[in-house]
């Protein structure tokens, strides 16, 4: 009997303990299912999750069972500045700013759309049911609405700089990777592009990131001495209105990529901006330039203006005065004949101490232009307190001459106010004979355009220096 109870003892002590290590087991396993399908701190579902739901999704899209003709898609939406809030206030808040977020997103998780975290500057949305694009476009912009308001929970106010790649699940997707990749490249294509902040995916984006990728590369080489000369400058003459001679020449990078051929300046200059370049090729540009001022005064033209643009980043720099001088000083040419670019958004949006800088550099002796005058929103009432010399009046004011009538008047008021505030005035892209009658008229000092010369290499710039001269 005894033996019996004994029995029934150890029995029920080994069904016990049996039940315990099962139940430890189905709880690690239930932990470690949560480890793989959830991200551990906003618990919303991971990649691996979404990789199983696109699947699924992409196999319902592929079959024939798909009656009711539902339109899928995906909105991935990438945190460009997580990073930066980590490494400003600690990855701690860096967490908080996160979560706080992450509930704003939970908004958008609602009947038809599934949220889930691809990684943990990305977000995914699927829809699973939508009719046109114009509604993803809407929800895309919902989402940076709602992002846009600050987040201030921890006491930092703060918000989610977001930008967002929407891809249309299609049956010729083979499987979910294929849609990661899409949708990455949309990311990178809006990372790259400053104005936009989402973007549909399409087949041409892969070929225009891979074509910025080249050409950035070949411009690091070209600056770090490995690549060819595949930079030049040209130099376009800016003709003196009243005396109708040459007073300078305004230098334009060109670019001949070795796997594209020409290359608009107006691309591989923001390419240059976007990928940290623009600082060494805005000093290189100024070097080149200064050394064709000093072969111009080498063939008997001491006073002549080579007119340099400067890009924003560039001017930033918190030793570019000192630069632009020392360069000035190796190439030997005196500052007068050297002339900044600068844009009106440099003198607008700029540091606190542009005033400064630009003081600096005319007491050297350098004279400031403010290019594509016009197109920004420098008031004449500030015109007159900044330390600049000359302004440049965007082509397309000039354009305009030749059709409207009040666009003619503002032109003229444009120049006169210059004049009273003691501007010089430069017209960018005259092309009609017409348009530089009107501004000769109009009291424009000077002149530069096709209708005179496009920008020519050196040889070619001195030689109509010389036709003009004789
Ligand atoms: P920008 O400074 O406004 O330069 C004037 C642009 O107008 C040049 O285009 C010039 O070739 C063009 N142009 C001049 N006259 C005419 C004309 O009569 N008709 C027409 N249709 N166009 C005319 P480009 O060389 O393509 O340069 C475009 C822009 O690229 C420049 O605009 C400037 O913002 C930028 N860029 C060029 N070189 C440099 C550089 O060395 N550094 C920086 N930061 N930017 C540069
Ligand atoms: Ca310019
Ligand atoms: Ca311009």
């Amino acid at each position: 009997m005894q033996a019996s109870l004994l029995g029934l003892f150890a029995l029920s002590v080994f069904f016990i303990g049996l039940i315990h290590i099962v139940m430890m087991n189905y709880r690690r396993n239930k932990e470690l299912m949560k480890l793989a399908y959830y991200n551990s701190l906003t618990g919303l579902p991971n990649k691996a999750n979404l990789e199983q739901a696109l699947t699924n999704e992409l196999r319902e899209l592929s079959s024939d069972k798909q009656p009711d003709g539902k339109k899928k898609a995906v909105l991935a939406i990438h945190c460009s500045n997580l990073s930066a809030i980590n490494s400003t206030y600690g990855f701690h808040i860096g967490d908080q700013v996160l979560l706080e977020f992450v509930q704003r997103l939970q908004n958008f998780n609602q009947a038809g759309t599934e949220l889930f975290q691809f990684a943990t500057h990305r977000f995914v949305l699927l829809v699973k049911d939508y009719q046109s694009t114009t509604e993803l476009e809407t929800l895309a912009q919902q989402v940076i609405k709602a992002s846009d308001q600050p987040l201030d929970t921890v006491g930092v106010s703060q918000h989610m700089i977001v930008k967002i790649g929407i891809l249309e699940l299609t049956s010729s997707h083979d499987n979910a990777d294929e849609v990661f990749t899409q949708l990455s490249i949309a990311i990178d294509y809006i990372e790259r592009t400053d104005r936009e902040r989402y973007a549909f995916f399409d087949s041409d984006m892969k070929a225009r990131l891979e074509r910025q990728e080249v050409i950035g590369r070949e411009l690091r080489d070209f600056l770090t001495h490995t690549g060819s000369g595949i930079l030049h400058l040209a130099y376009q003459p800016q003709v003196d209105l009243k005396h109708n001679r040459i007073i300078g020449f305004e230098a334009l990078a060109r670019m001949r990529s070795p796997s594209f051929g020409t290359v608009p300046p107006t691309e591989f200059i923001s390419i240059a901006e976007r990928q940290n370049l623009i600082v060494p090729l805005g000093y290189w540009v100024l070097e080149t330039a200064c050394q064709f001022a000093c072969r111009l005064v080498g063939e008997g033209y001491p006073d002549l203006t080579v007119a340099v643009n400067i890009s924003g980043i560039q001017f930033a720099q918190a030793d570019f005065v000192e630069r632009v001088i020392e360069i000035v000083d190796q190439t030997g040419i005196s500052p007068k004949n050297l002339e900044l670019e600068i844009t009106e958004s440099i003198l607008i949006e700029g540091l606190a101490d542009t005033q400064e800088r630009l003081v600096e550099l005319r007491r050297a002796g350098i004279t400031i232009a403010v290019d594509d005058f016009g197109t920004g929103y420098s008031s004449f009432s500030r015109l007159g307190d900044l330390p600049i010399d000359a302004i440049k009046i965007d082509k397309h004011f000039i354009d305009r001459i030749l059709k409207e009538k009040d666009q003619k008047l503002i032109i003229r008021e444009i120049i006169a106010m210059c004049h009273k505030l003691g501007l010089i005035v430069v017209a960018e892209g005259v092309e009609q004979e017409k348009q530089l009658e009107y501004l000769r008229e109009s009291g424009c000092d000077i002149m530069q355009g096709y209708l005179f010369s496009k920008a020519l290499p050196n040889g070619a710039a001195i030689g109509k220096l010389k036709e003009y001269d004789s």
